[in-house]
């Protein structure tokens, strides 16, 4: 079948029934793994994934040092079964390109000049893809590494934005990004509750200028409303911990 042939919006509606400006629903655990520093599970529609932060500690090798600023290495990793058709383990072009973009989108808030000499490792997996796996990801770090206590000057809260069937969506889900005309996913660097920049902005299809002004705008909010979530998922796991429990998965 021809993408064309496709309907993605029928009666106003997106094909899993959201509005154009709707999130999937978001679900976050902090402090899931006992041996990271930090750690995040984090759930974004039908994406799984966890985030797993290691750090500020001595880096191996030892030549990869920094000695003015700690070194931020992220690795973004998709389990063979966590989509349709086995993925082949291991990086791929893909997963190396997304790990550098995000690693780009992390080293803007981190507060690197407080650890020379030092690393601090990120490490995301994801369970089950649906599409904007690096998005969900991105968040889940940027949890990650408040839980590890990695001093930062504010968050990252990342979404995408889609053009279906000549209308922009938010937060794509498989089939929109599949058979969408673009998508582009956004990252944001969020300081003292307000977006300050963009931290990553990447691009696949075409949409015009005052598209793109919207997509943004779009994109915006639907941050700020992830961020208030990481914000959450972060106050409740403290809450846990001083009420004695654990927010570990059993
Ligand atoms: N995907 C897949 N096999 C792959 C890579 C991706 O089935 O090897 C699917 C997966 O569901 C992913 C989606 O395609 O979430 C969109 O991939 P994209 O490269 O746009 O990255 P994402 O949107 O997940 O950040």
């Amino acid at each position: 079948m021809d993408s064309k042939d496709i309907k993605l919006i029928i009666d106003g509606k997106r094909l899993d029934g959201r509005g154009f400006e709707d999130l999937r629903p978001i679900k976050m655990r902090v402090g899931v793994l006992k041996r990271a520093d930090g750690s995040c599970y984090l759930e974004m529609g039908k994406n799984k994934v966890v985030a797993a932060v290691f750090g500020p500690r001595e880096v191996h090798p030892r030549h990869l040092a920094d000695p003015i600023k700690a070194v931020v290495r992220y690795r973004y990793n998709m389990a063979p079964f966590s989509v349709e058709e086995r993925k082949r383990p291991g990086p791929d072009r893909r997963s190396v390109e997304i790990s550098k973009v995000s690693r780009e989108a992390i080293e803007a808030i981190v507060m690197k000049e407080l650890f020379p000499r030092s690393g601090i490792d990120i490490f995301v997996e994801v369970l089950q893809a649906d599409a904007g796996s690096r998005t969900a990801c991105l968040n889940a770090a940027s949890v990650a590494l408040v839980d590890a206590g990695v001093p930062m000057k504010g968050m990252i809260s990342s979404v995408a934005v889609a053009k279906v069937d000549d209308v922009l969506v938010l937060d794509p889900m498989k089939e929109e990004d599949n058979y969408g005309q673009a998508d582009i996913p956004f990252a944001f660097f969020i300081r003292n509750d307000r977006i300050e920049s963009i931290a990553l902005l990447q691009m696949d299809g075409r949409v015009s200028k005052e598209e793109f002004v919207q997509a943004l705008e779009m994109a915006k909010r639907g941050a700020m409303k992830i961020y208030e979530m990481q914000k959450e998922a972060i106050k409740t796991k403290y809450i846990m911990e001083s009420e004695g429990e654990v927010n570990e998965i059993e």
